[in-house]
């Protein structure tokens, strides 16, 4: 599993920020917005306890295989009645554009490693399509209908359409060409926010009587 790497940090500080403390990764770089009020060594507490929370998040995101096929037995038995029974689940670095694909025929899913690091709701709509599609092949009716107990579908195909956009605006990928899983044209609805990727430090704050 790929951890994270120990790359910069770097330090913002801000005057408009009173009592948050947040933190997130910029490519390899990890950004610490901090009062600007804060003194040298608030600082170095800040950065220490904003770093370990944002790897321990990070950790929760990052499930191996078998905690992967273990949820998407969870999210069968709970949003299609256990009717979805997949052989295998596993993480694969070779899904092009798509997030995930499903080989009905033996019963195998795979999610793309980009899943990886998205909020927990995001790859779990990611696992229940790939399920779904054990079940239903194409995008018709009957196959959103299989979705539609899980709450979050639009709102993680939003999220997901948002990557999407933003990686077309960096630039053309390599892999643009692969695009064919049988069920093409996954994904696509308006973008969404994405701040469920900071780490945000506010009652601790409060409690330091700044
Ligand atoms: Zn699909």
């Amino acid at each position: 599993m790929q951890q994270n790497p120990p790359g910069p940090i770097e330090v913002r500080r801000s005057r408009k920020r009173v009592r948050t403390v947040t933190a997130f990764r910029d490519g390899d770089t990890t950004v610490v917005s901090i009062p600007a009020r804060f003194t040298r060594a608030q600082e170095r507490e800040w950065v220490h306890r904003m770093v370990t929370r944002l790897a321990a998040q990070e950790r929760r995101r990052r499930p191996s295989d078998e905690q992967l096929a273990t949820r998407a037995a969870e999210l069968s038995a709970r949003y299609l009645g256990g009717t979805a029974s997949p052989t295998s689940v596993t993480w694969s670095s070779k899904q092009g554009r798509r997030w995930g694909s499903c080989t009905p025929v033996d019963g195998t899913i795979r999610i793309s490693t980009r899943v990886r690091g998205m909020p927990s709701f995001v790859l779990d709509y990611v696992l229940l399509h790939e399920l779904a599609h054990l079940l239903q092949p194409g995008h018709g009716a009957e196959f959103w209908a299989l979705l539609s107990a899980y709450p979050r579908t639009e709102r993680a195909r939003g999220f997901l359409e948002g990557v999407s956009f933003g990686e077309e605006r960096g630039g053309a990928r390599p892999d643009d060409a692969a695009r064919d899983d049988g069920h093409p044209d996954d994904d696509d609805t308006d973008g969404d926010d994405l701040d469920g990727d900071d780490v945000v430090a506010r009652d601790d704050l409060a409690d330091e009587d700044l």
